[in-house]
């Protein structure tokens, strides 16, 4: 007989049927309530419950929306188990269990999904509510409670309903709650009474009934049925789909539900609910850092309704600091809450998020997970967890997302500037980092704003998870209530965006689309603001942003000691200007990998060598030609001896000219005439010539290395600059070590047709310079599919491969990639590619072209130096990919240079974790680098 199938797992008592390997199944949460539940090391204060898995909700969503027959029967006995253990009974009139419903999947999605409370509450459990707790005020506010999420979650939400106006059950029902506490005078919810809130429960079921249609289940079954479909049809609502897209969470993951005996956190005083994290989340410290409401539920703390209290002393901050600790208000429960904290840390080995709720001086935990931090506490709790023994170097390698890194490259504000300029308000630093950008209200706005190219920074009262894509596009965040647990502040956090979270220092006028601030400043759409995410200052106006020090940065400098140590892939550079050269070294750059020598004739000081490059363009005769180049020749020189003097000795693969000519003729007027005046032509004459440049298709047309084999003295003219530089340098000895690349080939008698030149010009320079031998290498870029195929050839004269994936890209897809944008994000949000194949490698298509590249070169000559330098060398997957398939290097732009070191070291350690879990602890990476 087949096993039936486990749908429901138990966890309380101090047992547990799951565990926190388990999250595939049970969801992240699931798995770690069991955990914290069960595990033998642990056995922490966790409400019983159980866990329905996600193979129930992909069965659900694979048939027609319905439950495996098996569920209802392993949903009521484990049920009963929780009856047991907490002596309640669920719809009991005299001592009913009240349960929570939660979402929980694999990875967590903040506020993405939906939760019910309190269920089980109805006019029938009602009095045994009040008389079990003798509160009547409790029991009335939770029965509300539950009326308005119940109606919000499950009979809206989960049942598709868009409200017409946007204003759906929760804001009609939070209205008229609003008006009560106007009438009466009230401030908070708490002075509600239980007259007021009993009249209201009677208003608020109308209401729903008015307004849906529908009457609310007053029945316990029917309240936990409708809770368990709810969170499953969250999954697939709308701001979760939004929020899977971005993340990249597949879709037939599926979620959990929770089920769990409710715990109060609103009984009184000696009841509180709060979130914490067992070190900052924000900067790493290892200090214990939370949140705390009394007489409140869970849902209030991260719904940033009222400004929590900091746990402790440590966790202040200008808009806490006069409300009282739970240290002080309740010592015993924080040093037992701390306890839990240490021994979390130890047997998880990580940063914890966890949730936790005090009912009448006893406490519970609710939730614990591996915790959201930013770029800046991820490298520094990564760090210090090493030195604390807590967990290995490679482990730390893998702790910290090789993109978390750009938030350390992340510009902050000018510091000078920010010295000499007063903020208009402050907030909580909820996201590090500067940001400026044009104030946009709403989330629509702030998407629509970004699609035509606008900075935008978002600033909501608070943000809720329908926000996300505009929290997305927009530059920063700006909240005027919640504390740093809120959604914004987790969100934020989680993407690593500058942030300011409840600053109370303005007030938003959504209709009129402005905030003001305390001192009266006006702020209206459209307006520049600036942000200090680390500090949570806000600035009128656009203040200068600046990069940051990573050098005195102990835990980065740490970090990458480690990552150098592990990782085999050399990491160079694409620059072409000694200032970027030197940036790059900073950064850790081993040499470049691409100097694009056609970046001379661009930008700043480009005007007298783009003149004589023109010139020669437009020459007709060879002799023109030759003039024009040897005046380009000392242009050329100069920039190639400057950047390979400042790389000292560190190879540089010096790209011959690539871009097709006529990108280079000039449209105006005055300097056709400067042209023609110096060629000594007219005009009609140098249009003629300038037409006769056009192509039909620049990008497969006379470009590359064809440009050398039409004009061979171009380049000779290059090689000449290449090896003179190094030559020289020598001589005044200093080192340099040129590679000379050759562009845009697709046929090995390229390579020989160019080669003659090099080396006849080589002994030209050697004889000049009176030097027995400049050291230098031949080789090619790998950029046309057919050089790829043919590389045992290509390999036979070059002495190295550069992999040019953004032209190999183009021409293997036969995708434009100065034309793709039109058509691409169709291809990705129907699924038809995963990604934007010019961001990351292709490896099923393009991958597979460079393995045969890799290859067939290596079959010819076995130590064949293989790298790339398309943009792909700074992507973290496909530096990973780059690793696997065995080249020596990438080369990224220099801000990447950090990012593929990381990247570069994570796919050393999964390989070798690979070839342990395969051959029982051997490893086949060769600990050695590979050769530069
Ligand atoms: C490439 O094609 O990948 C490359 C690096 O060259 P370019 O982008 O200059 O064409
Ligand atoms: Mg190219």
């Amino acid at each position: 007989m087949a096993k039936i199938k486990k749908y429901v797992y138990a966890f309380g008592g101090g047992k547990a049927d799951g565990n926190e390997a388990m999250k595939n199944l049970l969801g992240g949460k699931g798995a770690n309530l069991a955990e914290m539940a069960g595990h033998p090391q642990l056995r922490l204060p966790v409400p019983p419950g159980f866990t329905i898995t996600t193979e129930v909700c992909t069965y659900y969503y694979k048939n027609k929306k319905t439950y495996p027959k098996e569920l209802k029967q392993a949903v009521d006995a484990a049920l009963a188990r929780v009856e047991k253990l907490t002596g309640k009974k669920f719809g009991d009139p005299k001592n009913p269990l009240l349960v929570s419903v939660r979402s929980g999947a694999r990875k967590s999605m903040p506020g993405m999904m939906d939760t019910v409370l309190n269920v089980g509450l109805c006019e029938r459990t009602l009095p045994g509510l009040i008389d079990q707790t003798q509160n009547p005020r409790f029991a009335y506010d939770s029965y509300r409670r539950l009326i308005m999420m119940y109606s919000d979650v499950v009979m809206e939400k989960a049942e598709g309903i868009e409200p017409k106006d946007g204003k759906g059950i929760r804001k009609i029902l939070d209205e008229r709650l609003d008006k009560v506490k106007q009438e009466k005078g009230y401030k908070s919810d708490t002075e509600l009474t239980v007259e007021d809130l009993k009249q209201l429960i009677v208003d608020f079921k109308q209401k729903i009934k008015d307004v849906l249609g529908k009457e609310f289940p007053d029945e316990p079954q029917a309240q936990l049925w409708g809770g368990i479909g709810a969170v499953f049809a969250s999954w697939n609502g709308k701001r979760a789909v939004e929020y899977r897209r971005i993340e990249h969470i597949p879709d037939d993951w599926g979620t959990a539900v929770n089920v769990q005996a409710m715990v109060f956190g609103n009984m009184g005083d000696d009841s509180a609910t709060g979130v914490a994290f067992t070190r900052n989340p924000g900067n790493g410290e290892n200090q214990f850092y939370g949140e705390y409401l009394v007489n409140a539920q869970g849902e209030d703390v991260v719904a940033g309704i009222r400004t929590p209290a900091p746990i402790n002393e440590y966790s202040k901050n200008d808009q806490s600091r006069h409300l009282p600790t739970l240290e002080e208000t309740m010592p015993q429960i924080y040093k037992q809450l701390n306890d839990i904290r240490i021994r979390l840390e130890k047997h998880y080995k990580d940063m914890l998020d966890i949730e936790f709720t005090i009912e009448k001086g006893k406490l519970y935990m609710l939730q614990c997970r591996v915790g959201k931090r930013n770029g800046i506490a991820a490298v520094r709790m990564a760090t210090e967890m090493v030195k604390e023994g807590l967990i290995d170097s490679e482990t730390a390698i893998m702790r910290v997302g090789p993109n978390q890194l750009v938030e350390l490259l992340l510009p902050m504000l000018d510091p000078k500037v920010e010295q000499t300029t007063a903020p208009i308000a402050k907030g909580l630093p909820a996201g590090p980092g500067g940001a400026q950008g044009r104030v946009v209200f709403t989330s629509h706005d702030a998407v629509e704003w970004a699609a035509r190219g606008e900075k935008v920074i978002l600033v909501r009262e608070e943000t809720s998870p329908e926000d996300v894509d505009g929290m997305h596009k927009a530059q920063a965040i700006l909240t005027s209530k919640g504390g740093m647990t809120s959604h914004a502040a987790l969100v934020a956090r989680g993407w690593g965006k500058c942030c300011i979270v409840g600053c109370g220092d303005i007030e938003i006028a959504q209709d009129n689309k402005s905030f003001s601030t305390k001192k009266g400043i006006v702020v209206k759409e459209g307006d520049w603001i600036s942000l200090n995410g680390t500090k949570g200052l806000v600035y009128n106006g656009k203040l200068p942003l600046q990069d940051v020090d990573l050098e005195h940065n102990k835990s980065y400098t740490d970090l990458m000691k480690m990552v150098d140590k592990v990782r085999v892939l050399n990491i160079r550079t694409n620059a072409d200007t000694p200032k970027d050269a030197a940036k790059a070294i900073q950064f850790g750059a081993e040499g470049i990998g691409l100097f694009r020598t056609e970046h001379m004739f661009y930008g700043e000081g480009s005007d007298k060598p783009l003149f004589l490059l023109r010139k020669m363009i437009m020459s007709r005769t060879e002799a023109e030609r030759r003039k024009a180049l040897d005046e380009l020749f000392q242009y050329v020189k100069n920039d190639i001896k400057a950047t390979m003097e400042v790389m000292d000795g560190r190879p540089v693969t010096v790209r011959l000219l690539d871009p097709p000519l006529h990108e280079f003729v000039p449209h105006s007027e005055d300097k056709l005439q400067a042209l023609a005046r110096e060629l000594n032509i007219d005009m009609t004459e140098l249009r003629k010539r300038a037409e006769s440049l056009r192509e039909n298709n620049p990008m497969l047309g006379h470009r590359g290395v064809r440009l050398g084999i039409t004009y061979p003295e171009i380049t000779e003219m290059q090689v000449r600059a290449i090896l003179e530089s190094a030559g020289e340098l020598i001589q005044s000895g200093k080192k340099a070590l040129p590679e000379i690349m050759i562009p845009v080939t697709g046929t090995v008698n390229e390579l020989t047709h160019q080669k003659a030149i090099v080396d006849k010009v080589y002994l030209e320079v050697c004889e000049k310079l009176g030097l027995k031998k400049i050291p230098f290498l031949y080789g090619t870029m790998i950029e046309i599919p057919r050089a790829a195929l043919t590389a045992n050839r290509m390999a036979e004269v070059a002495e190295f491969f550069s992999f040019g994936t953004n032209d190999l890209t183009q021409m293997g897809f036969g995708f434009s990639r100065d034309d793709v944008g039109s058509f691409l994000p169709d291809y990705l949000s129907a699924k038809i590619l995963p990604d934007d194949p010019f961001q990351t490698i292709d490896q099923e298509g393009i991958g597979e072209l460079i393995k045969i590249g890799i290859d067939r070169g290596r079959a010819t000559r076995p130590h064949l130096k293989v790298g790339i330098c398309g943009e792909h060398g700074g992507d973290p997957e496909s530096v990973k990919f780059c690793h696997r398939v065995g080249m020596n290097y990438v080369s990224c732009s220099p801000f990447r240079i950090p990012i593929s070191r990381l990247a570069a070291a994570q796919a050393a350690v999964e390989e070798k974790a690979k070839a342990k879990s395969k051959a029982k602890g051997k490893s086949t990476t060769s600990k050695s680098k590979r050769k530069k």
